[in-house]
């Protein structure tokens, strides 16, 4: 609830400097060229934010470079970084083909049918894989199982 609280006062004041820079066209053409020649002049300065995001997001990271190789591939589908963390937790959090505990970081996302053979990149055709699973799948079509269900019944 605390965070909810200040994330909304926080867009709340990002909004009102939007609106006062906008409001002030010359000063905001101004503001736009700094920006710009501060990004041409410290190119550094945006990778370290970039890489500060990186450390902080590694899922998203993980989730985006899945994308861009299916996308490379001509995949169908999309899959969002909540969406994989979805599938994460509906496979009890544990590996789909050895049950290995996994967790957020360590795990990697195994398309079932592989993109090669035509598989899409939409979540469903997404489960959580340990490094050895994955890396020795490769082609073949291997039988997820929910490990987590298995337990409770
Ligand atoms: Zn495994």
């Amino acid at each position: 609830m605390r965070v909810r609280i200040y994330q909304s006062v926080n867009i709340q004041l990002d909004v009102s400097w939007y609106k006062r820079m906008k409001a002030d066209p010359v000063r905001y053409a101004a503001w736009l060229e700094r920006a710009a020649r501060v990004a041409k002049q410290r190119p550094d300065l945006r990778r370290a934010r970039e890489r500060k995001w990186r450390l902080a997001n590694p899922v998203s990271v993980h989730v985006h470079k899945k994308r861009d190789r299916a996308r490379h591939a001509n995949a169908q589908g999309l899959c969002f970084p909540h969406q994989w963390e979805a599938r994460f937790n509906y496979y009890g959090r544990m590996c789909a083909y050895c049950g290995v505990k996994l967790t957020l970081s360590t795990t990697q996302a195994d398309h079932v049918i592989a993109i090669k053979c035509g598989g899409s990149h939409w979540p469903s055709n997404l489960v959580p894989a340990c490094s050895s699973c994955n890396g020795s799948k490769q082609m073949k079509r291997w039988t997820p199982r929910n490990f987590s269900l298995k337990k409770l019944s």
